[in-house]
């Protein structure tokens, strides 16, 4: 009676190709490329990744491999950030050639006006190039606190596009964002607590200036995802109905109704579900409809940020997709306002949407070399056990040697039970070192024979499923997670990972990915699938003399920002390239990373200082003997090169 089913049609793909000739094609289908690359990035006939900055089949095409020959032959050592400047200009012309479409379509009467939430990406060269290529849109900033919003005025030249006040605001805050707007900027000052207004109209009334205001609601709705305390009643910002008629009585007591411009609310970011987007924009609309009706003239309706990106390519309502496209969307958006608000006979708002991370995530590609591998080790096994080997190492040999597809879960659970056995007899003295090893190597030869024979089950059992990851190998990546991923440490978040050149040859092993830090977090063991999630990457075995390079795509949201400096590994090297319409690239921006000595300046050190500690305790060598002056001079040396050095491995 068997106790699992084999059928051919599920043997993994991996599996069907070792016996056939590996293609491109393969590759693109393992690593979901088509599915979550947007059409930027696809795998040429050479078997490398290629970017397309304009979508799918549109305009120019280059290599990554090819940048990267670049960025070495310029001195740039791995990992490096690399920015595609053109795929940030295709995402805000996308956002807004979709709300255009719809706004069309539907006949709706008011505009798009889109507006990018710096927190998401502060580099100063992202926010630059957005408020650039956003111009010809009228794209604007959202900002939450006073840095924010500095930065915001000295890169924003359009007085069209909207500036957005979010945050809790001191008086220094209003007063900076009531001078924007005395310069012509179109700011307005979002009331997060019920306490802000009265701060802003005060301060409005010091300086005369009649400041717009908006107000943060909190929705009734919550959506799905990992974000989703951001919405929802409990939301930590924002004023419930109550509080926002309360408003409206306080700027009409004080004939001050005309100031009421805005109403915004946030869901929360990577909202998975089309469903939930627009059960908040009914909501938010209801509540734009009775701001109106109250006699505010309102304008505009800023439904947040929440537009998801479809990182695991499976467009489904999973955490890491999204179950609608741009088009649907916008569209959705668009149309759910419209029925609410012709329903009530009011006017249409210009929509506000303050899209993150679906504007900037596709822009950015961690690019990192692997260091080094490590397997596990099966080593041989004896014909002959030695005389004085104990019972369990036996046992082990009789369970290897009994081993057939339909006897797995039995054979796996014995394997544990003896190993754990030999384990305990070890400690406690009655198995020597070698007898152990021998037993282990047997437990590894059992797991390794229930890897090879599961792959031919329909249903894998879980125990089973789980041991490709203790015989995955490791791959050593030159990245830091905490720095350049720190959301895949935080909060698991799914980023598609995959190598960027031999795609044209069969990814034999299995692995996990861990970076340079010595922590035991600081690694990638979850990967996209089709069907969900996967533990293991496949990956090309390393060839002696060659680099293997590795890019992790869709980063340009939030990592930046939220990276730490986790074992004192500091910002990557970042290169920002332009594709030109004749597939040829240049490198339009080049930003070092962080040294040492730049590292240790964050957490405290004085790196001269440093050196004269180190000179001195190294002059007290030279005087007991131990170094000579000249191995002095060389030990200095190496040191203040040291703080000079990049912080992560170099070749
Ligand atoms: N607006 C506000 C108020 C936010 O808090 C956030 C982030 O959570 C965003 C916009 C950006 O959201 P997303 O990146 O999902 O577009």
């Amino acid at each position: 009676f068997p106790l699992f089913t084999v059928s051919e049609e599920v043997l993994p793909v991996a599996t069907k190709h070792t016996l056939q000739q590996w293609s491109v094609e393969d590759s693109t289908e393992l690593y979901g490329i088509r599915n979550w690359g947007a059409g930027y990035f696809n795998v040429s006939a050479a078997g490398e990744v290629t970017i397309s900055p304009m979508g799918e089949g549109k305009g120019p095409q280059v290599g990554i491999p090819e940048i990267i020959r670049g960025m070495r032959e310029r001195g740039y050592d791995m990992p490096v950030l690399l920015r595609v400047e053109n795929i940030l200009d295709s995402q805000i012309s996308f956002l807004h050639e979709s709300f255009r479409n719809a706004i069309k379509k539907l006949d709706y009467k008011g505009e798009y006006r889109g507006v990018f939430p710096i927190k998401v990406n502060q580099q100063q060269q992202v926010v630059e190039k957005i408020a650039q290529f956003g111009t010809r849109f009228h794209h604007g900033l959202e900002v939450g606190s006073k840095a924010e919003l500095i930065a915001a005025v000295s890169q924003l030249s359009d007085t069209q596009a909207c500036l957005i006040c979010n945050g809790y605001k001191d008086e220094e805050f209003i007063d900076l964002g009531l001078h924007a707007l005395r310069m012509g900027f179109n700011c307005f000052f979002v009331v997060e607590m019920p306490g802000e207004l009265d701060l802003i109209l005060e301060r409005g009334e010091a300086l005369g200036v009649k400041p717009s205001i908006g107000v943060r609601a909190k929705l009734s709705v919550k959506a799905g995802g990992h974000w989703t305390d951001s919405g929802g009643e409990r939301s930590t910002f924002g004023l419930t109905p109550a509080q926002i008629v309360d408003v409206v009585d306080r700027l009409r007591e004080r004939d001050m109704l005309d100031c009421f411009r805005l109403l915004h609310y946030h869901l929360g970011s990577q909202v998975p579900n089309i469903r939930d987007i627009r059960t908040a924009v009914m909501e938010g609309s209801r509540l734009y409809a009775g701001l109106v009706q109250e006699g505010a003239p309102m304008g505009y309706l800023d439904l947040g940020g929440g537009l998801a990106v479809d990182y695991d390519g499976s467009h489904t309502n999973f955490v890491s997709s999204r179950n609608y496209n741009l088009d649907e969307y916008c569209a959705d958006g668009v149309e759910a306002i419209m029925t609410i608000l012709d329903e009530q006979g009011v006017p249409h708002p210009h929509i506000v949407t303050e899209s993150g991370r679906a504007t900037v995530a596709y822009y950015s590609i961690l690019l990192f070399n692997i260091l080094d591998v490590s397997a596990v080790e099966f080593g041989s096994l004896p014909d002959q056990l030695p005389e004085d080997a104990p019972e369990s190492v036996r046992n082990l040999r009789e369970v290897l040697h009994s081993l057939t597809l339909r006897n797995l879960q039995e054979c796996y659970n014995d394997a544990i039970y003896y190993r754990d056995e030999i384990r305990q007899l070890f400690i406690t003295g009655r198995v020597t070192l070698r007898q152990r090893t021998l037993g282990e190597r047997f437990y590894w030869a059992i797991m390794g024979r229930i890897a090879e024979e599961k792959t031919k089950l329909k249903h894998v059992p879980r125990d089973l499923a789980d041991i490709d990851v203790g015989l995955a190998d490791i791959y050593y990546g030159n990245f830091s997670v905490f720095q350049s991923l720190p959301d895949s440490w935080a909060i698991d978040q799914l980023f598609p990972v995959m190598p960027v050149h031999r795609l044209s040859e069969f990814p034999s092993q299995q692995c996990i990915l861990s970076d340079i830090t010595c922590d035991s977090d600081g690694r990638i063991d979850h990967f996209i699938d089709p069907q969900g999630m996967k533990s293991t990457l496949n990956l090309h075995p390393l060839r002696d003399g060659e680099e293997y390079y590795l890019g992790v795509f869709l980063v340009g949201a939030y990592q930046e920002t939220l990276g730490d400096l986790h074992n004192l590994l500091g910002d990557t090297n970042v290169v920002s390239v332009r594709i030109n319409d004749d597939g040829s690239y240049e490198f339009v921006r080049e930003i070092r990373g962080d040294t040492v000595s730049d590292i240790l300046g964050y957490v405290e050190y004085d790196p001269r200082r440093i050196l004269e500690e180190i000179r001195t305790t190294a002059e007290t060598a030279v005087r007991q003997g131990r170094l000579t002056p000249s191995e002095r001079f060389s030990v200095m040396q190496a040191f203040e090169d040291g703080l000079r050095g990049y912080t992560y491995f170099e070749r």
